[in-house]
Order: C-alpha cells, then sequence, then structure tokens
C-alpha cells in the first residue's frame, strides 16, 4: 500500500508535462487531492494501480492527466484500434470523463483522439467516428462488445486499461461482458482500477487484470470533502414533500438533488412540487438518453431548482457547487450513503446533506450510523413534528403465518429493508 503524503504537494512535483498543468491551472485545481499525489507518478512510471476511491476525490483527474501524457508520448498506428480502453458501469459517467479528457488535452501541442460511446443512442455515429481508431476510447461494455462485433474498433493495440468504479460494474451486472472484453487486451499493457469498496468480485477482477499493482486506499470519505455537513430530520412519510417545499423555499437553496426509492417517485414528486410552483425535474433509468440528458442539462444550467433522482441514475453525476443534497427515501446500503452524500461538497466545497426519517425508516437509519460509525442528531422542523411513532423492526423469521416473499428476501440480503414507497 502506498503512504498517502501528509504536506501537500504541488501538481508540478507530480511530473505532469507542462500543457498539462496549463490545464490544470486553467480548471482552478490549485493542490492535487490525496488520490492525484497518490496515482500521478507512479501511472508516468508505468506501474499498475489498485485504488480504492470514490467519485468526488478527483480521480478521474487521477488517471487521465497521466494517461494523456503517456499516450502524448506515442503515436497511434492505423487501423481501427483504440491506444486506451476506459471502461464504466455507466453513460453519465462515460460522458463526464469524456468530457474531463477533453479539457485536460486542450493545451497538448499534438491533439488526441478520445472518443465516447454507450448505449441507448444509435451505434451508426460511433461506427464512423471510430473510423482510424481512437487515442482514448471511454466506454460502457455493452455497447462496446457491439461494437467490437461489427468490427467497428479491436482493443488488440491497446496499451492502456482503466477500470472505474469497478464495483458498480458488476452491481450492475457487467461480469459476463467483462469476461468477453478483457481476453481482447493484449498481455502486455498497463491497467488500472479504481472501485469505491472491494467485494469478493472486485478483489478477483483486481488479483486477474493487474500486474504488481500499487495500493492506493483513499478514505471512505474523500479527503477534498471534508464539511459534508450530515443532517436526520424526523417527519411522517406522507408529509415529506411537504417539508421539502418548506425546506427549498426557507432555506433558499438555489439547487437540490433529492433521492427516491423508485422511477415512480421521480416523477410523483417532481409533479407535485412542480403544482407548487417550483421547478422540479425527473431522474431515472428507464428515461430515454435524450431525456435523461436534457434533465440533465437544465438542472446545471439552474434552469431547473430539483432533481428527483434514483440511485442507478445519479451514480457518477458530477454536478458542481451543488449545496444541498436529501434523501427524500434512506439509501438501501451503506454504500448507497456515502455515493449519494458524495453529490454535494465536491472538491473542497461545503455541502448539506439531509436525511428524512419516518417511524419505518429510524431502525434502517441507525444500521446506516452503524456502519459509518457516526451518530446524527435527530431534529425536529416545527410544524411538521412526527406523529406516528417507530416501528419496530420485524423480529428474525418475520411475521408470524407469513411466508416472506422472494422479494422480501432479496431485500435483507441487500443488507435492510428497502424504505417505504411514497
Ligand atoms: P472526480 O472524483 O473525478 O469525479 O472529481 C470530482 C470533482 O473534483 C470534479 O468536479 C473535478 O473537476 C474536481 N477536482 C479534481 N481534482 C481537483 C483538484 N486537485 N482541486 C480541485 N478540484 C478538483
Amino acid at each position: 500500500m502506498s503512504d498517502l503524503p501528509t504536506q501537500p504537494v504541488s501538481f508540478t512535483a507530480l511530473g505532469l508535462s507542462v500543457p498539462l498543468l496549463r490545464a490544470v491551472a486553467e480548471r482552478n485545481y490549485s493542490t492535487p487531492t490525496a488520490i492525484q499525489t497518490a496515482t500521478i507518478p507512479t501511472i508516468l512510471r508505468g506501474g499498475d494501480v489498485w485504488a480504492s476511491a470514490q467519485t468526488g476525490s478527483g480521480k478521474t483527474a487521477a488517471f487521465a492527466l497521466p494517461l494523456l501524457q503517456l499516450l502524448s508520448a506515442g503515436v497511434r498506428p492505423p487501423g481501427r484500434l483504440a491506444r486506451a480502453l476506459i471502461l464504466v458501469p455507466t453513460r453519465e459517467l462515460a460522458a463526464q470523463i469524456g468530457e474531463s479528457i477533453r479539457r485536460y488535452a486542450r493545451f497538448l501541442p499534438r491533439p488526441l483522439k478520445s472518443l465516447v460511446v454507450y448505449g441507448g443512442v444509435s451505434i451508426n455515429p460511433q461506427m464512423m467516428a471510430l473510423g482510424g481508431g481512437a487515442d482514448i476510447l471511454v466506454a460502457t461494455p455493452g455497447r462496446l462488445l457491439d461494437l467490437i462485433d461489427h468490427n467497428a474498433v479491436s482493443l488488440s493495440a491497446a496499451s492502456f486499461l482503466v477500470l472505474d468504479e469497478a464495483d458498480r460494474l458488476f452491481d450492475l451486472g457487467f461480469a459476463a461482458e467483462l469476461g468477453r472484453i478483457l481476453p481482447l487486451l493484449p498481455e502486455h499493457r498497463q491497467s488500472l482500477l479504481f472501485s469505491a469498496t472491494f467485494p469478493p468480485a472486485v478483489e478477483s477482477l483486481a488479483t486477474a487484470v493487474l500486474r504488481a499493482p500499487t495500493r492506493i486506499d483513499i478514505p471512505v470519505v474523500p479527503t477534498t470533502q471534508p464539511d459534508i455537513v450530515q443532517r436526520a430530520i424526523e417527519v411522517d412519510a406522507p408529509r415529506r414533500t411537504q417539508l421539502l417545499r418548506h425546506l427549498i423555499e426557507t432555506q433558499k437553496w438555489p439547487s437540490v438533488l433529492v433521492f427516491v426509492a423508485t422511477k415512480y417517485a421521480t416523477e410523483h414528486v417532481a409533479d407535485k412540487l412542480r403544482r407548487a410552483g417550483l421547478t422540479a425535474a425527473a431522474l431515472h433509468g428507464e428515461l430515454s438518453q435524450g431525456a435523461r440528458t436534457e434533465a440533465l442539462a437544465d438542472f446545471k444550467a439552474g434552469r431547473v431548482q430539483v432533481l428527483l433522482a434514483t440511485d442507478l441514475a445519479a451514480r457518477g453525476l458530477d454536478i458542481a457547487r451543488l449545496p444541498v443534497v436529501v434523501n427524500f427515501d434512506l439509501p438501501r446500503s451503506a454504500v448507497d450513503y456515502t455515493h449519494r452524500i458524495g453529490r454535494t461538497g465536491r472538491a473542497g466545497e461545503t455541502g448539506t446533506a439531509i436525511n428524512f426519517i419516518s417511524a419505518e425508516t429510524h431502525a434502517h437509519f441507525r444500521l446506516i450510523e452503524k456502519r459509518h460509525r457516526l451518530t446524527i442528531a435527530r431534529e425536529q422542523i416545527e410544524g411538521f413534528e412526527p406523529v406516528a411513532t417507530e416501528v419496530p423492526a420485524p423480529a428474525t423469521g418475520g411475521i408470524k403465518g407469513k411466508r416472506k416473499s422472494k422479494k422480501d428476501r432479496l431485500r435483507e440480503a441487500a443488507g435492510g429493508g428497502q424504505p417505504p414507497p411514497i
């Protein structure tokens, strides 16, 4: 495991080239984050990296900057070859990484061709764009395989592989796709793996893919966001939308990302807020790519004040200066809790994460606190004091005379009951 430096270092000291330092300065990054300090020199030396880090830690620049530098030193061979593959679980993450790479590469003397490909949109433009290959290909697994099957791209000369959010690649069921993609890369290559968590599937993947990697462990809550204020507000479940509205109005939040449990809830709550005169949009996995992009663009541009999202849809979103995140429904797992609150207080800015706790979810929230070794004071807001009393956690074995459904067993296996629907 590499030791994390205690003193902040400068980007210059990490060995980055002048055009990349210029791009970093243009982004107003004054000092590298912990993950950047730990990974950039290793990657520049040609080493493999096994890093535990999550969105918000600055991990994109941690791999993108050295990758650009290494690729700049070589040339793209003819043919439909990708020189570097960055494999990610979601289209949003792919688009964000593509955008970051474009910005970091701005001042390179010789332009590098980077492409982003994902499913849910027409494959033809992607096939066309891949003519002549690419220096960097950012891809989701399913679409990448489609493109390979169409002979639109070959990985046979890819000398760099980045697996980003590796745990989510498995969560989203991409194990089989990974099994097909990885053997298509040459054995001799540099590989980097980033993951927020290391369940056994990710450990095995890391062992199979990486060669003598440097292990880098960045603490669970990214060091770049020390200032997340976490709050827990008790409220009766049916009054959550009203409370949300009240908070938005009285606290004058310019924008707020609200997590709910289901696709239905994103639409339902957004609808209620709109009827109350607020601008709100829903973001969930069943929207078309166009609708997702539009909802996100409206939110980023400030045209929409409230974005209601499910975990899946919000995964990997990078929205600058998000002041508030609300857990309208609690996340199912402690890991999802970390991912959600990581949407606020990005890279050094302060943020607030608010949890709505109702009679049915007290026990579940205590579990989340326990996993994170947190104790968050319970608050009540005047006019919204709950009247319902805490529902005791069901005794093991369930209610007498009732067999547990398959769904219930799955939920339990997922770690703590699903918060109830609205
Ligand atoms: P990431 O973890 O890659 O999603 O990055 C999270 C956010 O931090 C992005 O908005 C980056 O632009 C920003 N960021 C990355 N590196 C730095 C840095 N060294 N200083 C300040 N902000 C940074």
